[in-house]
């Protein structure tokens, strides 16, 4: 789950030309019990959070061993930093609830003031709490422990048999693809997306400069 979050971070803040970097413990066990569509929900907010408030720098997120005296569990520290604006002290408690979005975020800035506070009750109902450590100018680290399950082998699901795309196969025709989106870290996104799998890709923002296109 962490690599798939690097990797679909990876190009955002290559635009932005920051340094995006995980930390993996690999002590850490593969197969741990937690709800995991709650869990990415939560980094993807963080992530996208310290991507969206950093100008230059770096967005690390971190996965160590916390301390646990528990058989059969691990508690991991899961941490997302920034070097962006950071957070005043009067704000670091507010911004945990809804639509709160401090003075410093310019209205422009996409999004609602929603993130967080859906993330701290995920964070909460996984049995943790979600934490920020900030110093304005300097950034900030959004932070939660949990403690999970490790389950024995007999537990596992069967291993997904789904394949990875990897390419056309060769020796066809060439498939042409038009890509229309006005936003455009998207645009880009789901073009090079394209383009990798073998597809000839034309991608314009405009509506009906792809009508004349097509
Ligand atoms: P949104 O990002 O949609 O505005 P959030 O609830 O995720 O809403 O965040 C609330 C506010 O907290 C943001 O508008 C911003 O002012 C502040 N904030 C959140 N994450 C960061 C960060 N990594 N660096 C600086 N400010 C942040």
């Amino acid at each position: 789950m962490a690599r798939n979050l690097e990797e679909m971070f990876r190009f955002r803040a290559e635009e932005q030309s920051l340094n995006l970097t995980l930390e993996l413990d690999e002590t850490i066990p593969e197969h741990v019990e937690v709800d995991g569509r709650k869990l990415n929900q939560v980094l993807i907010n963080l992530l996208g959070n310290a991507i969206k408030f950093t100008r230059e720098g770096s967005v690390t997120l971190e996965l160590h061993k916390a301390p646990t005296s528990e058989d059969n569990r691990v508690a991991v520290r899961f941490a997302v930093s920034d070097t962006g604006s950071g957070i005043a002290p009067r704000d670091q408690r507010r911004i945990f609830e809804p639509f709160v979005r401090t003075d410093s975020t310019p209205a422009a800035t996409e999004g609602t003031g929603l993130g967080l506070a859906i993330s701290k009750d995920y964070v909460g109902l996984m049995g943790g709490e979600l934490l920020v450590e900030s110093e304005e100018g300097l950034g900030s680290t959004f932070s939660f422990t949990l403690s999970m399950r490790i389950p024995g082998a007999e537990e596992l699901p069967e291993p997904d048999k789904q394949g990875v795309v990897m390419g056309l196969q060769t020796g066809q025709r060439k498939f042409r693809a038009l890509v229309v989106e006005d936003h455009n870290e998207r645009r880009t996104l789901l073009a090079s997306l394209l383009e990798t799998v073998g597809f000839e890709v034309h991608a314009i923002p405009d509506g009906q400069e792809a009508l004349e296109v097509l």
